[in-house]
């Protein structure tokens, strides 16, 4: 799968990851893989429920993968 998904508090735009599998390794909660076909490997979501929005993937990742979900609540 190709492109945008996300966790309760990261989006993921995988068009730009390199599968340096930096942010896995970052991740504390097991949520990150690097999955695919060789000429096609790019971080995968495995556990989204399992995001606990610590953010240290969005620090790690220098390619842009990752961003802050906005969230909106009603008052
Ligand atoms: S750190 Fe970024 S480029 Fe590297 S595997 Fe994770 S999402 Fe892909
Ligand atoms: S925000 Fe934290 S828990 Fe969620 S995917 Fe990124 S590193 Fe893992």
């Amino acid at each position: 799968m190709f492109g945008n998904k996300s966790t309760a508090f990261v989006t993921v735009n995988t068009h730009n990851c390199i599968a340096c599998n930096k942010c896995v390794e970052v991740c504390g909660n097991s949520v990150l893989a690097i999955k695919g076909p060789s000429f096609h490997r790019h971080v995968h979501l495995i556990r989204k429920d399992a995001c606990k929005g610590c953010l240290k993937c969005v620090q790690c990742c220098e390619n842009g993968v990752f961003g802050i979900k906005t969230i909106y609540t009603c008052l």
